[in-house]
């Protein structure tokens, strides 16, 4: 089949590779009908990733048709069209009972096309193998479209966590950092929870605008310190609460500066260093609570697909681009340099 693999920075090829096939008995395979780029491919395409094997199939982020399934598969069958999520758990080990699929023993906090414990080929790719069929794969609706659902797998679970993580309570005062993909559906989840504004930074003047367009207000970081910024428009207090959703020291860092006293950051960016620096001691005198973490998106699928069907969140608006399979190098190159006014690039094997 055909697939999407990384040879090194920059470098992602469409190659042939083996077809995927059924390994263990609770394993599925589906054929790929949505797969798509992830500002977390980005670290791996750019080479801030340790431990990759060259060749890896990329993509956390797919979905599609049940074409073969494993002897001890119970609740799938082949034909039906399924969401899984981008990390790879068994649903009985000690953490995936305690909710928190993504700590999985059994795979080792794996993550579809990553670097972290087993390796699982990714879905950037015609095919795909999703082990412990049973617990992560959920049906989609009829008459919900593949884009309708898409993001529950990864983006827009994390984008509500990252809301939810921030405490929101009616009325209060929002600021998003970043404003790709990722603090896109962040700002569109911040609403579900009743603030009077949210304020979203970034660089980027085409993704400030689509902000704006979803009920943002748009900040660019370029025309002086954010903090600074949102201080000035909140009445010299700052936001209640502060969403990361970029993944570097800096937002990090302007995310705590931002924030008023006992106020909560919440961060979702990945951060690819083992370690960086944040200023601890404003963090301390300003009595902040800061929330962190990567999403159990497993946990959201099911609990936030009515509010999709109810038009509540409406995750299709950030797609700007829908790519063939071959034409991969391409989105991910306009992705990472926000040309083309790339926002999410959706692939179709
Ligand atoms: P992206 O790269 O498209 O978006 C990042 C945005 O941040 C860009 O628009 C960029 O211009 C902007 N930016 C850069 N510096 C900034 C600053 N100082 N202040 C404000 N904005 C700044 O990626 P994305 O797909 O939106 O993903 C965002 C982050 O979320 C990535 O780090 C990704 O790895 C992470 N992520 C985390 C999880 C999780 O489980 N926690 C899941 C998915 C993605
Ligand atoms: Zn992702």
């Amino acid at each position: 089949m055909k697939a999407i693999t990384l040879h090194g920075p920059g470098d992602v090829r469409v190659e042939s590779v083996p077809d995927p096939r059924i390994v263990d008995p609770t394993d599925v395979v589906l054929r790929v009908t949505t797969s798509a780029v992830c500002g977390s491919d980005l670290h791996q395409y750019h080479g801030r990733v340790a431990g990759l094997d060259p060749g890896v199939v990329m993509g956390h982020e797919f979905m599609g048709v049940v074409e073969e399934v494993g002897p001890a598969v119970r609740q799938i069958r082949k034909g039906d069209r399924v969401l899984a999520p981008f990390s790879i758990s068994c649903g009985s080990c000690e953490w995936c009972r305690m909710r928190l699929p993504t700590q999985c023993t059994t795979t080792g906090r794996a993550v579809f096309g990553g670097r972290f414990g087993k390796q699982y080929p990714g879905g950037q790719a015609e095919a795909i193998r999703v082990p412990f069929a049973d617990h992560m794969c959920e049906k989609v609706p009829a008459g919900m479209a593949d884009e309708d659902v898409f993001f529950l797998g990864d983006i827009l679970s994390t984008g509500y966590v990252c809301a939810e993580n921030a405490a929101i309570r009616p009325g209060d005062t929002v600021a998003v950092f970043g404003a790709g993909p990722v603090g896109l559906l962040a700002l569109q989840s911040a609403h579900l929870f009743g603030p009077s504004r949210v304020f979203v930074v970034d660089r980027v003047d085409y993704r400030l605008k689509l902000a704006e367009e979803m009920g943002g207000e748009p900040i660019n970081l370029d025309r002086g310190d954010p903090a600074e910024q949102l201080r000035a428009r909140t009445r010299g207090r700052g936001p209640d609460a502060v969403l990361e959703c970029v993944g570097h020291e800096v937002p990090f860092a302007q995310a705590i500066q931002s924030v008023r006293a006992g106020g909560t950051v919440s961060s979702v960016g990945v951060y690819v260093e083992s370690s960086i620096g944040f200023p601890a001691r404003e963090a301390f005198f300003k009595d902040l609570t800061l929330r962190m973490g990567i999403c159990n998106a497993r946990n959201f699928i099911a609990p936030l697909m009515p509010l999709i069907q109810a038009g509540r969140l409406a995750p299709t608006r950030i797609i700007t681009h829908t790519l063939p399979l071959g034409d991969t190098p391409r989105g991910y190159a306009i992705f990472d340099r926000k040309e083309d006014r790339a926002i999410k690039v959706m692939l179709k094997p």
